[in-house]
Parts: structure tokens; C-alpha cells; sequence
């Protein structure tokens, strides 16, 4: 193949810059990036060779060697790994195949493309080489290809890179680095060695760099021809829990996170019985930037006996724990094991339902621990991975009981933290019910007149203000016996909440308003289904209500939103016989047409004050201003 020339793809472009002008505060990574590269084509070589033991040649030792010339200012990580192909290296060193990482890019916008934090999240990968170097050579042969079909890779990490054939005996990858001016740091064994021990000491492999030694006569080290493991190899959660420090599991954490923050938690175990296997799972201390994406799939590594089979294996944990980083090692499954084996393996089965326990004790000492640091832990956790978790109270039917106990609510009584327990601990004398109420915000709810009565009765109500909260509750309906049960649906029922006055008096007040609301249901015919009178108002003259199996104005306008169609019903229009504004409308004659106008605002109000939408704003402000002149 003679010489070619080729222009990388638009997003590389971009990723290329970006790379180039933001992280160059965090350049070291580059090694992290390039090491990590060259660790999985060694474990890709190991599984393709699992069916084709010839691709190992005469070289069954996998190894990572690290090596930098001071003359030519040059640093190489060099691998004997599965390699690449001439069409490989075009199509892997010249696009991206990431869609996660496309999807990111388009996601970013302004100062953010500045932020090291948050493109460190997706792993900048092989092109991080280029905040140290104004020119990477990558001279490469795929293991199983004859010598002369190695491929030479050639880029200043602009617009394009070249391509050409080469005669390459060993099988595997060179990735020559030529620095750039001023960074002749990382031409220095102790340098390059920190890096790799910050970032990559678990790799399971050797990362080998030569010996060095000290030249008395010329006062200075030299290097020597044998080359020196430099890492611990051995995979992290192979050791025992003991043995691993603090700082080892963080590191490894970030190391396959791409998080520059610590996690949160996590459990490493070994599991025997049925199914055996090691665990090592993290919760991350912050949400990553596509948490809400549902079809990305997980953050956990299947292995299997040590060996790597696939990355993001969704198989080994239930969506709504999609924000879980870590590794599973399994002892049983086939090394040739395929996605769509994983979906149907009943040891994955076990695996997964053993996974899914853990993280939730996890979870569960954080949030009931004794120390108020840890439960202060919880509370980050729920901010950012709350909602998330509120999806497993519809989806993991078995685990359903335990993933309430962690569910955390803003109510009347405190804007964050409110657990169900906490609720019924505060039940009022003769409450058996859990009053919540559903709304586009926090402050919306908090102001809904619906709520006008439990708060004169110092009654807790709940504020539910998620997308995931209506969906939430149409699988959960109780909670120790206790029903939920909305505040904006269905005629308020106190029960044993209200004394007998209240009630005699709420029946006159029915009594008494019959005539105005046979007249009101007539001025709102085609808008309200029903009008009545309610005891559940004290500031409000109004508001809307919908009936028991209907859907809420909330969730009927977040239907909207989201282009389905809702079922319409109408609501029932509530009115408080007390209110100046109702008793003068019962004072209004039967021919006035002032009433009929009063009826319009009444109803819209209600419907604005619940956070709906009008459908003619225009007709309201005209009417308003006519009963303001008149
Ligand atoms: P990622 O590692 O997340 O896939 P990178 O940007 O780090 O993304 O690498 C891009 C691709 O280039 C890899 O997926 C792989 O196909 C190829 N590649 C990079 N380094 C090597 C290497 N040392 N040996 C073989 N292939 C490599
Ligand atoms: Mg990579």
C-alpha cells in the first residue's frame, strides 16, 4: 500500500482541539489513556486466541513496555496485543465509535467544552496523546497477519493523518510520541513511572520500562538493557480485601470511571455458592452526564477466570442502577460468552440478582448508618441519583420493599430527606392515609390551595415534583398499610381528621350554595364536569380537582409534553364557601351577566393555580379587566 493521506472524521476534529487547548492542565493522563489502549488489545488478544491459540505466535507473555529516548525526544508504549490492520488503524485512529461520546460533544455547549472535569468523564482515549506530542507515530501489525502487512500511522493531531505500509515482524502496537516543546518531563524514568502508578498499578499486566543505573564516572543514571515490571499486575479485585488500601480502590475507581472525584462507596466480595463470582462495585459521588439516558448501558466489566469478555455488560445490572462502576469476575461463565447468551445465562441471573442486593445494602448503610456523615452521604446521593432509583420501584418487583425504605420526599414539613417512615412517625390521631400531592415544581406545590386545609391542620403532605414520580406511583400504593393517596383527587375525605362541627357545617354550606352551583355548572358546561362545595379551601375561593381513577392535571400536561396523547376528562371545580369572591357571586341576580364572567375567571384561576395551562389566556385577561373597570 503506497502512502495515503487521509482527513479525520468532523467530531475528531473537535475532539482533537478540545484535547489539545483543555486538559492541558491534566497532560499526564495521556499515559493513563495510551496504557489502558494497549492493556485492552492485550486482553482482546487473549480472547480471540481462547478459539485461535496460533494468533499468540511465539509470544504467549503479554506485556506493556514504556520507553522514552532522550536524543530523539521521543516516549513509546508498546504493546503485544491483538494489533491493527491497515482499514483498523484508518477506521479506529480516525473516527469516533463511541455514539456516547458523539452524543456528549453535541451535548456541550460554551464554557462547558472548557471544562477538563467534564470531558475527562468519557475517557478522551488515544487522542489525549496529542497534549504532548505535535506528532504521534503508531507503527502496528494485527497478531494472525504476515509480517509485511503492518500498517504505519502518522498524525500532527490536526486536520489529517497518513497512512502506509510497513513490514513489521512482531505482532502488535507502537505508539511513538514526539513531544512537544517543553515537555522533555516525561523524559525521565522516575516521572513516567509516578504517572503509571498513579493510574494504571492495577493493570493486570506487566507494564515493563527499562533498569536503570547509576554511572559514578559521568554522575548520572543510565539506562540498562533488561526492562523492570513497574506495576503491582495483579487485577485489583483479585487481592483480598486487606490488602487493598483505600487509595488503591479510589485510584481504580477513577481509573475505569473516568471520574475525577472519589466514589462514594463501594463493596468488593467473593461470592460462593451457586454461582461464584467477585465483586467489585462503586456508587460514584456525582451523576455523569448521560445518567439519563436509558438505553446506555451499565458501567460494570464482566470477566471471566481474570479475563475480559465485554465492557458496559447491562446483563449484570437492572436499569435504574445504570450509575453502578465496577467489575464482576465470574468463576463460571464460558470464556466465549456472548451478549446474548449473558441475557439468557441463569448464572448471570444469579449474578445479578446477587448484584443488585448488594448495591442496595450498600445504600442502605449509608442511609440508616449511625454516623451523620455517612447519612449526610446518603443525602448527595439521593440529589443526584434520586430519580434514578425511583425507577426501581416500578421495574424490580422483588426488591420493591427495600427500594421504599430508601426513597426520600420534599413535604410540608421538610423541603428534603423525608422518608416514608418519617412520614408515618408524624401521622396525625385518626390519619390512616399518606397525603401527597403531585406538580410541575417545588414551589408550585407548595403553593397549591389544595393544600390550604392540611396545613391549617398541620397535616404532612408530600410534594412530589419528578418527572418519575407519577410513573413511581402507579406501582407503589402503600406504604406499611398506610394507602398514598393524592390530595388533588377525589373529594377531600379527612375522615376522622375533622371534627363534627366542621362536618355539620361544610353540609349546610352544600345546602345553602345549591342554587349558585347549579348556576356555575351551567356558566362552565363543556369545562367542569362537576361543581361543588369543599371544606379543603381557607385562602382560595377555587380550585380544580380530578376524580380518583383519573389522570392528574401533572401528569396529563407532562403527557402533552412529551407528544402523547392524554385522555382528557374534565375536572371538577371546587369552591370555598367562604371565600368573599364566591359569597359575592351568590349575591349576584340570576340576570346579571357579570356572573357568567366571574364563573369563567373562578375556574381559570383554579386552573392556573394548579400549575395548568390556559387554552384562550386572551379571553381570561379581557374578562378580569372588565371586572376590574366594573
Ligand atoms: P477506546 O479505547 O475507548 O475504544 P481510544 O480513543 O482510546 O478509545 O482508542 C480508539 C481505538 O483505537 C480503540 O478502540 C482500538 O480499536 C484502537 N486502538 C488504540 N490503541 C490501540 C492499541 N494499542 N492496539 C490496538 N488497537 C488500538
Ligand atoms: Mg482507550
Amino acid at each position: 500500500m503506497d502512502k495515503q493521506t487521509h482527513s479525520f472524521q468532523a467530531e475528531v476534529k473537535q475532539i482533537l482541539h478540545l484535547v489539545t487547548h483543555s486538559l492541558y492542565s491534566n497532560k499526564e493522563i495521556f499515559l493513563r489513556e495510551l496504557v489502558s489502549n494497549a492493556s485492552d488489545a492485550c486482553d482482546k488478544l487473549r480472547f480471540e486466541a481462547l478459539d485461535h491459540p496460533q494468533l499468540f505466535e511465539d509470544q504467549p507473555d503479554l506485556r506493556i513496555r514504556v520507553s522514552f529516548d532522550e536524543q530523539a525526544r521521543t516516549v513509546t508504549i508498546s504493546d503485544n496485543g491483538i494489533g491493527l490492520s491497515a482499514e483498523e488503524a484508518i477506521a479506529h485512529l480516525g473516527t469516533i465509535a463511541k455514539s456516547g461520546t458523539r452524543e456528549f460533544m453535541a451535548k456541550l455547549e460554551g464554557d462547558q467544552k472548557k471544562d477538563a472535569n467534564l470531558i475527562g468523564q468519557f475517557g478522551v482515549g488515544f487522542y489525549s496523546g496529542f497534549i504532548v506530542a505535535d506528532r504521534i507515530t503508531v507503527e502496528s501489525r494485527r497478531a494472525g497477519l504476515p509480517a509485511d502487512q503492518g500498517v504505519r500511522w502518522s498524525s500532527e493531531g490536526t486536520g489529517d493523518f497518513e497512512v502506509e505500509a510497513i513490514t513489521k515482524p512482531s505482532r502488535g502496537t507502537d505508539v511513538v510520541l514526539h513531544l512537544r516543546e517543553g515537555e522533555d518531563e516525561f523524559l525521565k524514568t522516575w516521572r513516567l513511572k509516578s504517572v503509571i502508578s498513579k493510574y494504571s498499578d492495577h493493570i493486570s499486566l506487566p507494564i515493563l520500562m527499562r533498569a536503570e543505573e547509576w554511572d559514578a564516572d559521568n554522575a548520572k543514571q543510565v539506562l540498562k538493557d533488561e526492562w523492570e515490571p513497574v506495576n503491582k499486575a495483579s487485577a485489583l479485585w483479585t487481592r483480598s480485601k486487606s490488602e487493598v488500601t483505600q487509595a488503591e480502590y479510589d485510584a481504580f475507581y477513577q481509573q475505569i470511571s473516568y471520574d475525577t472525584e472519589a466514589p462514594l462507596a463501594f463493596t468488593h466480595n467473593r461470592v460462593e455458592g451457586r454461582s461464584e463470582y467477585t465483586q467489585l462495585l462503586y456508587i460514584p459521588a456525582k451523576a455523569p452526564f448521560d445518567l439519563w439516558n436509558r438505553d446506555k448501558r451499565g458501567g460494570v466489566k464482566l470477566y471471566v477466570k481474570r479475563v475480559f469478555i465485554m465492557d458496559d455488560a447491562e446483563a449484570l445490572m437492572p436499569v435504574y442502577l445504570r450509575f453502578v462502576k465496577g467489575v464482576i469476575d465470574s468463576a463460571d461463565l464460558p470464556l466465549n460468552v456472548s451478549r446474548e447468551l449473558l441475557q439468557e445465562s441463569r448464572d448471570v441471573k444469579a449474578i445479578r440478582e446477587g448484584s443488585t442486593k448488594r448495591v442496595l445494602s450498600m445504600l442502605e448503610s449509608l442511609a440508616n448508618s449511625e454516623d451523620a456523615g455517612e447519612r449526610d452521604k446518603y443525602a448527595r446521593f439521593w440529589t443526584d441519583f434520586g430519580q434514578v432509583l425511583k425507577e426501581g420501584v416500578g421495574e424490580d418487583h422483588a426488591n420493591q420493599e427495600r427500594l421504599v425504605k430508601l426513597l426520600r420526599f420534599s413535604s410540608t414539613h421538610a423541603d428534603t430527606g423525608v422518608s416514608l417512615a418519617d412520614y408515618v412517625s408524624r401521622l396525625k390521631d385518626g390519619q390512616d392515609v399518606i397525603y401527597y400531592i403531585t406538580a410541575d415544581s417545588l414551589s408550585a406545590a407548595k403553593n397549591s390551595p389544595q393544600l390550604e386545609i392540611f396545613r391549617k391542620k398541620g397535616i404532612e403532605v408530600l410534594l412530589l415534583t419528578e418527572r418519575v414520580d407519577e410513573w413511581m406511583l402507579s406501582h407503589l400504593f402503600e406504604f406499611e398499610g398506610k394507602p398514598l393517596q393524592s390530595v388533588a383527587k377525589g373529594a377531600v375525605d379527612l375522615g376522622d381528621l375533622q371534627d363534627e362541627e366542621e362536618k355539620k357545617k361544610a353540609e349546610e354550606a352544600a345546602e345553602q350554595f345549591k342554587p349558585v352551583l347549579d348556576r356555575l355548572k351551567a356558566a362552565l358546561e363543556g369545562r367542569a364536569k362537576e361543581v361543588r362545595v369543599t371544606t379543603r379551601l381557607v385562602d382560595s375561593p377555587a380550585c380544580v380537582v380530578v376524580d380518583e381513577g383519573d389522570i392528574s392535571g401533572h401528569l396529563a400536561r407532562m403527557l402533552k409534553q412529551a407528544g402523547q396523547a392524554a385522555p382528557t376528562s374534565q375536572p371538577t371545580l371546587e369552591i370555598n364557601p367562604d371565600h368573599a369572591l364566591v359569597k359575592k357571586l351568590g349575591g349576584l341576580d340570576a340576570a346579571d351577566t357579570r356572573f357568567g364572567d366571574l364563573a369563567q375567571v373562578l375556574f381559570d384561576q383554579a386552573l392556573l393555580a394548579e400549575g395548568g395551562v390556559l387554552e384562550d389566556p386572551a379571553a381570561y385577561v379581557k374578562r378580569v379587566n372588565a371586572l376590574l373597570l366594573g
